[in-house]
């Protein structure tokens, strides 16, 4: 990149705060984030258990709302939106990957991925299709139910559909939560691919110092706060960082 060229924030949060409940009792999930999510870059987000990870990607990709403060995606505030636009918005604009599969049971690998087109009414882009199933390596696959595949496979077609749409951000929450470390390690290549190659953009929250080594930049999070960030992390250096925090 030139000095010239300006980074393109696909998301951003600004003082960002959620809480629940109130008074002595209130706990703050969120106590005041402001993060930038640039575009074409692939970012993690870590953190002990409790520490807001979930609460900000719920927060950024328009699942959840604030207690006060901004969240954007591209230009657009989301405080600024109904019910109804958030929906839209999040169709058409946002993917997302989750530890569970969440695939329908009924519905073939080719019609899950497939879902959230038919779902708004529009025809899949068969080239960039065929692209994403045969990085995935789902081909002759496709007619199977989500039943006849493995967890890494399931996984697979859930990245999948959250690609073909090709959304401004995908959003990812503990994606190979459940799969074994080699299948793990297939998803989290083909997310980075999905960077490197189609110019994707990726939030990824993970607790897995490696997953976070696949990143280009990772947020720490503590107590609802972001306390380091890391660019071009490993998974040594994550591991090390993460230490410090705990000592
Ligand atoms: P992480 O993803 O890092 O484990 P979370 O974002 O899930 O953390 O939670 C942050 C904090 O907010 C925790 O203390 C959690 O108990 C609290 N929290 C999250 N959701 C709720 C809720 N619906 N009601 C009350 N407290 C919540």
């Amino acid at each position: 990149m030139t000095t010239t060229e300006v980074q393109t924030v696909a998301a951003r949060a600004v003082d960002a705060v959620k809480s629940y409940g109130t008074g002595d009792a209130a706990v703050h999930a969120l106590a005041g984030v402001t993060v930038d999510f640039p575009q074409h870059r692939f970012t993690a987000i870590m953190g002990p258990s409790g520490s807001g990870k979930s609460t900000l990607m719920q927060c950024v990709a328009g699942l959840d709302r604030l207690t006060s403060g901004s969240v954007f995606i591209g230009d657009t505030n989301l405080e600024t939106l109904d019910k109804t636009q958030l929906t839209l918005l999040r169709r058409d604009r946002l993917g997302f990957i989750f530890q569970q599969y969440n695939l329908i049971p009924t519905l073939s690998a080719e019609e899950n991925i497939l879902l959230p087109l038919t779902l708004a009414g529009e025809d899949p882009n068969r080239e960039w299709f065929d692209t994403i199933v045969d990085t995935v390596g789902m081909r002759d696959r496709l007619k199977n139910l989500p039943s006849q595949l493995s967890g890494g496979q399931q996984q697979r077609v859930a990245v999948a559909r959250a690609l073909v749409p090709r959304p401004d951000i995908v959003f990812a929450d503990e994606p190979t939560g459940a799969l074994d470390s080699s299948t793990g390690i297939e998803i989290l290549t083909f997310m980075r691919r999905a960077v490197d190659e189609s110019g994707q953009t990726i939030v990824m929250v993970t607790h897995d110092p490696h997953a976070a080594s696949y990143a280009d930049n990772v947020l720490f999070l503590a107590d609802g706060q972001i306390i380091d960030e890391m660019a071009e992390p490993t998974t040594d250096r994550v591991l090390d960082r993460m230490k410090r925090f705990e000592g």
